[in-house]
């Protein structure tokens, strides 16, 4: 039987697209390989939302060239996702052995690489879903984005906002769950931009409530918020439905509203305050995640101070933060100059870092002494290990398989996970409890 290799780097819903490329090859009778050099075909799922992505494929693309070389030319190589644009010909002149460049979700044009008389029209991308790997899986809802945020290549690369139909995601999720899946993660760039383009316009709540009482399904998570598309009836579905997560990602990027002028990104510093500040008003114990870029174009010592401040204030769970670099064929990358210096946005970088560990060890340590619902997802040693409600990481003694849910008692916390014991039976989950027993 032939033999794939796909390899991929960047978000989730690349990890989704990968997952969705190799259940069509595995209804084609192809078999998964963790050995490039037996492949067939070897894909590279590839992200240039940062620089060091996109070096990272280009280094990839260099053993594959010898490979390949190596093979006679047995091998097919395919490079699918966000580097790949309208025009692959700058790719094609720099990797001649590449045999497709394939935009994102373009798994036809893959194909067609390896089975060029196969007709995979029609109903075949819809009616293939993803084998799960475990309790939890990525479904993506809505594809591409409209924002064009200056700093971003995802709307050049993905394209805009397209939602699939309510049935056809209820029905994915309605799979999946046959299948042992218990959580699933509903994705798209800006997820609450969901629906906006079907006839009916549903939301992402009025999602929520399609999917909320699936049989076998326990958890529904969402990702990733824009702050602008963030309604008051998504956040109040949040705290209303007992599936949905009270876990929010919302990105701010900057906490000076001159540097959020200069992305594009659509908000001031108070409108996002007020998101926030919703969501803990109606959803209590809501965990809340953001993205920060620092050093971006023009971004002042001041203005950098202001981002720290904001961190400082609203105190969120998780902070992604990233250095900025410039992506070709941005509004940012064609209008601005990156001026800020390497070494002063790596200092603005780990003080970030270093502030938010503070924080998320002051957050994580008041839930000493409570119960968390933790869905398992492995073992490692000892101990049982999986996610709490709010997508804190627990290591717990217990007893359990994956797609189980256990309480359990936390009785350790650093700034990136938990620890503890399971108990049984559960106490009500979040309240502070005595010792119980395994
Ligand atoms: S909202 Fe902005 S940062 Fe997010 S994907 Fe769209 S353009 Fe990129």
């Amino acid at each position: 039987m032939p033999r794939y290799h796909i390899w991929t780097v960047g978000c989730q819903m690349n990890e989704a697209d990968s997952a969705k490329l190799a259940a069509g090859l595995h209804r084609l009778g192809w078999l998964e390989t963790a050995r490039p050099e037996e492949a067939d075909l070897i894909v590279l799922n590839t992200c240039s939302v940062r620089q060091k992505a996109e070096e990272r494929a280009v280094s990839k693309l260099g053993l594959l060239r010898r490979l390949k070389a190596r093979r006679n030319g047995e091998l097919k190589i395919a490079v699918m996702g966000c580097m790949v644009g309208l025009s692959s010909q700058h790719l094609r002149e720099r990797f001649p052995f590449v045999d497709v460049f394939a935009r994102p979700q373009a798994f036809a044009d893959v194909l067609a690489t390896v089975l060029p008389e196969e007709d995979l029209g029609g109903e075949f991308w819809p009616s293939t879903f993803p084998e799960p790997t475990g309790p939890a899986a990525y479904v993506p809802v809505v594809h591409g984005c409209n924002k064009f945020c200056t700093f971003c290549i995802v709307p050049y690369r993905r394209g805009r906002e397209r939602s699939r139909p309510i049935a056809e995601v209820a029905h994915e999720v309605a799979v999946l769950a046959e299948r042992g899946v218990r959580e699933v993660t509903l994705l798209g760039q800006t997820v609450e931009a969901y629906g906006h383009d079907l006839p009916e316009r549903p939301s992402l709540a009025d999602l929520f409530r399609a999917i909320h009482d699936t049989p076998g399904l326990e958890r529904i998570r969402f990702l990733t918020s824009y702050p602008k598309d963030m309604t008051d009836a998504v956040i109040r579905s949040v705290g209303e439905l007992p599936k949905v997560c009270e876990y929010f990602n919302i990105p701010v990027q900057s906490g000076d509203d001159a540097v959020l002028a200069r992305m594009r990104r659509g908000y001031t510093l108070d409108e996002y305050r007020s998101v926030v500040e919703k969501i803990r008003r109606w959803v209590p114990g809501a965990a809340i995640s953001t993205d920060v870029i620092v050093g971006f174009c023009g971004e002042t010592e001041e203005q950098f101070r202001h981002t720290y401040d904001l961190l400082a204030e609203l105190r969120f769970d998780k902070v992604h933060v990233a250095a900025y670099s410039p992506r070709p064929g941005t509004i940012a990358s064609r209008t601005m100059t990156d001026d800020v210096p390497q070494a002063v946005k790596m200092e603005r970088l780990h003080a970030i870092e270093e502030l938010q560990e503070g924080i998320a060890a002051q957050i994580n340590a008041g839930l000493v002494g409570t119960v968390q619902e933790v869905l398992i997802e492995g073992e490692k040693g000892a101990k049982l290990n999986g996610r709490t409600r709010a997508n804190k990481i627990a290591h717990f003694f217990g007893r359990g398989r994956p797609g189980d849910t256990a309480s359990v008692l936390i009785e350790k916390s650093s700034a990136w996970s938990l620890q503890g014991r399971q108990v049984v039976p559960g106490p009500k989950v979040g309240r502070p409890v005595g010792p119980g027993t395994v």
